[in-house]
């Protein structure tokens, strides 16, 4: 009788263990920021990770938000999307950070006529000699700078109500970190802290990641919440070391000249032989609606991902799983909103 009792007991036991299993898997399931709210990450599908849509010139000192026409925008973007749309893409990734001409109304435009999920930035860029970083920068602690991104991300952008969900700084390729450029990477580190916010820099050389990583490090972030963009402009050796530090690895310059294209397959094929092909990311970097330019410019397509470079990666052995494990899973596991620890 006892051992009857004990055995219903266990029994009870184990189906509510696996009730409150079930129930936390679901509660944490990860989740990104697009123009339209919260979506599941795993509902991202073909994920286009660092492109821009609009881009303002001006600089900070004399940046106007919306000093322009939507509807012209959106009606020369949506044909670039139309496309990216008929190759498979199902979430674009917008990197412009502030004051270089982000417009939230236009890429829920933008999301809401193709169908296309699309996700913005916060943050300044410290490249360009600092054109497109605000003045306030200067003066304010890194703590204050990230109080002005998150206010974006509990309120919204330029009084909006959309939210964005990515962080994204820029420092120069060429010097070490200034002071500056060292607050910005604070400031995004103590926003991610607060907001689960990845952080995606403008990197170039592995010399600059690592110096990056170091103040991650020292902020008590995880590698795991930065992608290093531009990572092209990286040795082979910076690519592994970071990308086994839990670092994302961001590919972000795709040209359908051939021989960029070889050379491209050659550098993913050097993450894979090291087996760190779930830590890549692939974009073009593209687009670029100009402000100021008639029509915009030239916007560059989206599309040399899906027309050269993944035929050519077909031909030379990568597998239907391998690409989807780049261009699918990785992002998902990227762009998350989740809080990245030491
Ligand atoms: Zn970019």
């Amino acid at each position: 009788m006892k051992t009857k009792l004990f055995l219903n007991f266990a029994i009870l036991l184990i189906i509510l263990s696996v009730f409150a299993f079930s129930f936390s898997c679901t509660e944490k399931k990860d989740r990104v920021m697009t123009v339209n709210g919260w979506i599941d990450a795993e509902t991202m599908g073909v994920t286009l990770p660092h492109e821009h849509i609009i881009v303002d010139w001006t600089g900070a000192d004399s940046f106007q938000y919306g000093a322009w026409d939507k509807d012209s925008i959106i009606l020369a973007v949506k044909p670039y999307f139309d496309e990216i749309k008929e190759l498979g893409c199902q979430t674009f990734i917008d990197c412009t950070p502030s004051y270089m001409g982000r417009d939230p109304v236009v890429y829920k435009e933008l999301s809401e006529l193709t169908g296309i999920n699309i996700i913005f930035a916060v943050g300044y860029y410290g490249a360009i000699d600092d054109k497109y970083t605000p003045q306030h920068a200067w003066q304010e602690s890194s703590e204050e700078i990230a109080l002005r991104w998150l206010d974006e991300w509990e309120n919204g952008t330029h009084g909006t109500g959309i939210k964005p969900g990515i962080i994204k700084i820029g420092i120069p390729f060429d010097t070490t970190l200034s002071e500056l450029h060292q607050k910005l990477v604070r400031a995004a580190a103590s926003a991610h802290l607060q907001s689960g916010l990845t952080i995606v820099a403008h990197t170039g050389p592995g010399e600059r990641a690592y110096e990056v990583l170091e103040i991650l490090k020292e902020e008590g972030v995880s590698p795991e919440a930065f992608v290093w963009t531009h990572a092209l402009l990286g040795t082979r050796e910076d690519h592994n070391d970071i990308g086994r530090m839990g670092a994302w690895v961001s590919f972000d310059w795709v040209s359908t000249e051939q021989e960029d294209i070889q050379q491209l397959v050659e550098n993913i094929k050097n993450m894979k032989d090291n087996d760190l092909l779930h830590k890549l990311l692939l974009s073009h970097d593209a687009g670029w609606y100009t402000i100021g330019e008639p029509g915009g410019g030239s916007i560059r397509p989206y599309t040399a991902i899906f027309t050269h470079l993944i035929p050519a990666m077909k031909e030379a052995g990568f597998t239907d799983d391998d690409i989807s494990l780049i261009m699918e899973k990785n992002p998902q596991e990227a762009y998350a909103v989740k809080i990245r620890r030491i």
